[in-house]
């Protein structure tokens, strides 16, 4: 057993699953979170998680669910850790529900089931609207028992800033930033499990909340770690449009009967569900969010001439929205002073979800040895596109895995106390820090990260064409340069929000660089990136992960076959 103990970097779904692996063999962890764990994004997560219960009788299997994962992902996720997914999925909803996680209940007491976007059968099991506050909340119960025991002990608001590596290049601890007092701290570890959540901030205008800004994942891609897939980030179709934040109508209010349409010709015109009969308003959300794209953008039908069509569910009984879909509706009310079960939704896409993230082999574990990555951090599961609710099933379990492996892992390990690389990576990390609290000019973090928001979402969006992705690189490096103007207007060492922004903007242009670049590299569509250049999915070239290095120039690129065992591509064809 270790005598360090193991640490785990984010306290949402994943690090609190990860954590609880490990603690429960009696091996302590820490865990570090730049919020309390509590308020981790995945409180957000409202719609659902999937499983094949088949509570409802509609023969749903197993088999079915590997298969819609597959293809919804079009053909770019390894397959056999998605028949790992999806086997585990039931005892994993049997898990939630000893651990106390009210789902919502069919009349004869069975878990209900909602239908999601891509696929035909019931396989969403949800607690209301809260369903990812209700899968955290019970995990942290969990982790509350061993934290009175003395063997969890949290750092919230605690924000990682790199790992610490020996002579051999292993990970053997982390250093991190108390962000009250700014002091930084060496913590040394058997091993580190990074579960920090995706990178929607870097297109600023999405649905994700504000520490999914894939700065850590960055500080260790340019520590050395690959990245997988940067390129391949999702966009949801219905989100309320805003000059700041997109908060998420979630996929469930389709699931439940939700209807899109704007005006053609005067009449409403339901284009999803002429354009793809068979799966109408629940085709998976790369295509949907294509379509609306197409409708307001290219054939000018927007709401009102904006970017807007309708999500409508006033044709459906006021007392199941508020039973099944509550949470939701009041979101939109509150936000737009609109009631959604008398007036149609205004809804347009936003960035959602990234599929890409830290490469890891089968166990969880990143290139660097010693250190794993787990959740929505990963890139594992969801190939080019994910299907809805598939995300908070893929966080629980491979949390549970990544937990599970660095047990496995830290036996019999020796322990490097050496103290040198703490020392080492303590110093260059403060003066890291250093400099960016020195620096002046007349730049300004967060104008900076607004341009970086306008170009992700303008040329690395839903529709990509290589002239203008060329542009964006050469407006991230641009910003790059301008980065070193900016100035600190606050100079306290006390709860610098500024200058931690300002370490997290790095970073983010870091990985702003490595999207750019790896889409502007992938020439055909696929799933979430779409480019009409090249219309089709190109399986002779393309059915490859695309996995990217750190150099200080420009990312290096190499690509990796997708190991397709379980079955071979087929036309993804949702009509
Ligand atoms: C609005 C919304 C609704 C969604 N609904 C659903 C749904 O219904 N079903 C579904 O399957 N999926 C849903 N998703 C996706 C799903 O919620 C997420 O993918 C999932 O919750 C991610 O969990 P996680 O554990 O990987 O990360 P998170 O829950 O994002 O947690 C990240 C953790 O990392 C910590 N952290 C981040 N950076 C640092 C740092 N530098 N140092 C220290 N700690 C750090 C944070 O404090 C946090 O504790 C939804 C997403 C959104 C945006």
């Amino acid at each position: 057993m270790s005598e360090r103990g193991v640490i785990v970097v984010g306290g949402g779904i994943s690090g609190l699953m990860a954590a609880l692996k490990v603690v429960e063999k009696g091996i302590p962890v820490k865990i570090f979170s730049v919020v309390r764990v509590k308020r981790s994004h995945t409180v957000c997560a409202e719609g659902g998680i999937n499983a094949a219960l088949n509570t409802k009788g509609e023969g749903d299997s197993i088999d079915e669910h590997i298969r819609d994962t597959i293809v919804g992902g079009d053909f770019l996720a390894h397959q056999k850790p998605i028949v790992k997914l999806c086997n585990a999925a039931p005892s994993i909803i049997y898990m939630y529900d000893r651990m106390g996680v009210t789902f919502s209940r069919t009349p004869e007491g069975r878990i209900d089931l909602r239908l999601f976007g891509g696929v035909k059968k019931r396989r969403t099991a949800f607690a209301g609207a809260t369903t990812g506050q209700q899968l955290m909340y019970a995990l942290d119960e969990q982790i509350r028992k061993y934290e009175a025991l003395g063997l969890v002990t949290k750092h919230e608001f605690w924000s990682f800033q790199s790992v610490v590596r020996d002579g051999s290049g292993r990970g053997i601890g982390i250093i991190a930033m108390d962000m009250k007092t700014m002091e930084l701290r060496a913590f040394p570890a058997a091993a580190v499990i990074i579960c920090t959540g995706g990178y929607g901030h870097i297109y600023g205008r999405c649905t994700a909340s504000t520490h999914c800004n894939g700065s850590a994942a960055s500080s260790l891609y340019q520590q050395g770690a690959t990245f997988a897939n940067p390129e391949f980030v999702q966009f949801h179709p219905t989100t309320i449009p805003n000059i700041d934040k997109m908060r998420l109508i979630s996929e469930a209010v389709r699931g439940e009967g939700g209807r899109i349409w704007t005006y053609r010709n005067g009449k409403p015109w339901y284009f999803l569900e002429e354009w793809y009969p068979s799966y109408g308003n629940l085709v998976p959300r790369d295509i949907a969010a294509r379509a609306i794209y197409k409708v307001v953008r290219e054939m000018g039908l927007g709401i009102d001439g904006k970017d807007a069509v309708y999500l409508d569910v006033t044709h459906i009984d006021r007392k199941r929205l508020d039973e099944r879909l509550g949470g939701v509706l009041e979101k939109y009310e509150r936000f737009m002073g609109e009631d959604p079960r008398e007036v149609p939704m205004k809804v347009f896409p936003a960035a959602h979800y990234s599929m890409g993230g830290l490469w890891v082999d089968e166990n969880h574990m990143t290139t660097i040895e010693g250190v794993f990555a787990a959740g929505e951090c990963d890139y594992l599961y969801h190939g080019a596109n994910r299907l809805g609710a598939n995300s908070l099933l893929s966080a629980s379990f491979s949390g549970f895995e990544a937990g599970s492996r660095v047990v496995e892992y830290i036996k019999g390990k020796d322990q490097n106390t050496d103290k040198k690389w703490f020392d080492d990576e303590l110093k260059r990390q403060n003066e890291q820090f250093k400099l960016l609290a020195a620096a002046s000019g007349d730049e300004n973090v967060y104008a900076l990260h607004h341009e970086l928001n306008d170009v992700m979402c303008d040329k690395v969006g839903i529709v990509r064409k290589n002239d203008e992705l060329s542009s964006a690189i050469t407006k991230i490096l641009e910003l790059k340069e301008r980065f070193k103007k900016c100035g600190t207007s606050d100079g306290s060492r006390w709860g610098n929000q500024e200058l931690i922004f300002k370490k997290d903007l790095y970073n983010m242009l870091e990985l702003a660089h490595a999207i750019a670049a790896a889409a502007l590299l992938r020439n055909e569509s696929r799933g979430a990136h779409y480019k009409p250049e090249f219309p089709e999915r190109d399986d002779a070239n393309w059915a490859k992960i695309t996995k990217v290095r750190f150099a200080p120039d420009a990312p290096k690129f190499e690509y990796e076959d997708v190991e397709m065992s379980y079955m071979p591509p087929t036309k993804r064809d949702y009509r």
